[in-house]
C-alpha cells in the first residue's frame, strides 16, 4: 500500500518524538512492504515564527494533499502572549479540526500490563492492564453552541448584574454519526458500548439517549448497549474502570471523562488519540502537549507518538495487522523492563532507562 502522510511535528518535544514515530513507521513499511511518503510542514509556534501564522497556507496545502495528518504537539511559553487566534493551539489545532470536519475523537485509555504498578489506581483494580476506548463527539454541544453574556436589567431599570448563557445543541444526525463511529470501534473489540449522558436533567441528553438506542438497535443489534449518567460514569471510571469497553459521549462530558481516564493510566507519555472525519480522514496525535520543561533533553517518552502512528495505520489506512504489530512490539519492550524516565520507578535498573531515541530504536528492534 502507498500512502502520503502530512507530518506536522510542531514545537517543544514534538520534533523529538516525531523522529521516533517515523522510525517505527519505516520499520512497518520494511516488514510489511508498504510505502509511506512523508511531507513535512511547520505548525504551531515554529510556523508562526517563520510565516506569521501557526497554520500557514503552505501547511494546509500539504494536509489537503495527504491521506492523513500525523501530528506532534504545539505550543510553548514563547507564544503564550500572542493574540488568541495566533496562539499555536487556538490558531492551528482548532482550525485543523474545523477544516477537515474531525468530529470524532477516539482516545484509548490503555495501561499495558507491565505498567499497572505505575498507575494511580491500586494495581489489583487494574490486574492484566486496562483497555478502554473513549469516543468523544468533537464539533458539537456546548463548546460549539451560541453563548452570550448580558446584563440583567430589572423592571425599574436597575442593573442586577451579568448573566451568561451557553447553548448545548445536538441534532439527531450529529448523534447518529458519532454513535456509528463508536459502534464500529465496539465491533472491532468486545462489542460492548456505554453511552454517557445526563438524560435525567438535560433535553439534549434525552435526545442523545433515544437516538443512540434507536441507532444501535437498528444497525448494530449485536452490540450490548448500556447507559450511564455522567456523574456515575466518572465514579465508575475512578473505582472500577475495567467494566468498560467503548464509551461514547458528547463533547464536554468526553473532554472531562477522557482526561480522568488518562489520569488513571498514570502516564501521559503513553496515550495516543485520533480525530476522524466522516470520510475517514484523520489527525493522529499524542494527548500530551509540547512539554517545554523537558524539550531538547532527550527525555521525552515517544510511545504516545508511536501509538498515534499505530492508530493512523488502523483507522486511516485499515492496516490493523500492522497496527497490532506496533502495539505488540511496545508490549514486549515494556515486558523486558525498558522504560523512559516518566514510566521508570525506583526498582528500574539504570541500564534499562532509555532516552527518547533509545526507546524508538528498541521498538524498531522488537518490530523487525
Ligand atoms: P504537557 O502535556 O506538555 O506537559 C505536562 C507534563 O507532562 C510536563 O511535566 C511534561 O514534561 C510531561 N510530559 C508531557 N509529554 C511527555 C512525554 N511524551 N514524555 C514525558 N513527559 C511528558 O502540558 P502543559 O505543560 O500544560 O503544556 C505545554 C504546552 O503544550 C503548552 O503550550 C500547551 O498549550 C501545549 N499543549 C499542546 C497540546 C497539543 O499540541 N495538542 C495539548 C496540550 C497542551
Amino acid at each position: 500500500m502507498k500512502k502520503c502522510i502530512a507530518v506536522l511535528a510542531g514545537d517543544g518535544i514534538g520534533p523529538e518524538i516525531m523522529r521516533e514515530g517515523l522510525k517505527v513507521l519505516n520499520a512497518v513499511s520494511r516488514r510489511f512492504g508498504h510505502t509511506f511518503e512523508y511531507r513535512e510542514a511547520l505548525v504551531g509556534g515554529c510556523a508562526y515564527d517563520k510565516y506569521g501564522h501557526p497554520l500557514p497556507d503552505e501547511t494546509k496545502k500539504v494536509c489537503n494533499n495527504a491521506d492523513a495528518i500525523y501530528f506532534g504537539a504545539v505550543g510553548g511559553p514563547k507564544w503564550d502572549t500572542l493574540p488568541a487566534e495566533l496562539t499555536p493551539e487556538r490558531g492551528a489545532l482548532l482550525p485543523l479540526r474545523a477544516i477537515y470536519g474531525l468530529f470524532a475523537n477516539l482516545r484509548p485509555a490503555v495501561i499495558f500490563g507491565p505498567l499497572a504498578d505505575a498507575a494511580s489506581l491500586k494495581s489489583e483494580r487494574l490486574k492484566g492492564g486496562l483497555d478502554i476506548m473513549i469516543v468523544r463527539e468533537l464539533t458539537g454541544g456546548v463548546y460549539f453552541g451560541k453563548s452570550k453574556v448580558k446584563s440583567l436589567i430589572l423592571k425599574d431599570g436597575a442593573v442586577q448584574g451579568d448573566y451568561a448563557v451557553d447553548y448545548m445543541i445536538y441534532s439527531v444526525p450529529e448523534i447518529q454519526r458519532i454513535t456509528k463511529v463508536a459502534c464500529e470501534a465496539a465491533m472491532k473489540r468486545n462489542k460492548r458500548l456505554t453511552s454517557v449522558d445526563k438524560a435525567n436533567v438535560l433535553e439534549s441528553s434525552k435526545l442523545w439517549r433515544k437516538t443512540v438506542i434507536d441507532y444501535v438497535q437498528k444497525n448494530y443489534p449485536q452490540i450490548q448497549l448500556n447507559h450511564m449518567y455522567v456523574d456515575n460514569a466518572a465514579m465508575q471510571l475512578a473505582t472500577n474502570p475495567k467494566q468498560f469497553d467503548v464509551i461514547v459521549t458528547e463533547n464536554m462530558f468526553g473532554d472531562i471523562l477522557s482526561d480522568l481516564a488518562s489520569a488513571i493510566t498514570g502516564s501521559i507519555g503513553m496515550l495516543p488519540s485520533a480525530s476522524l472525519s466522516e470520510t475517514g480522514f484523520g489527525l493522529f496525535e499524542p494527548i500530551h502537549g509540547s512539554a517545554p520543561d523537558i524539550a531538547g533533553q532527550g527525555k521525552a517518552n515517544p510511545l504516545a507518538q508511536v501509538l498515534s502512528g499505530a492508530m493512523m495505520l488502523k483507522y486511516a489506512f485499515g492496516l490493523s495487522k500492522e497496527s497490532d504489530a506496533i502495539e505488540q512490539a511496545i508490549m514486549s519492550v515494556l515486558e523486558d523492563g525498558y522504560r523512559t524516565c516518566d514510566i521508570a520507578c525506583a526498582a528500574t535498573p539504570k541500564d534499562k532507562i532509555l532516552l527518547t531515541s533509545g526507546m524508538g530504536n528498541k521498538v524498531v528492534e522488537y518490530l523487525e
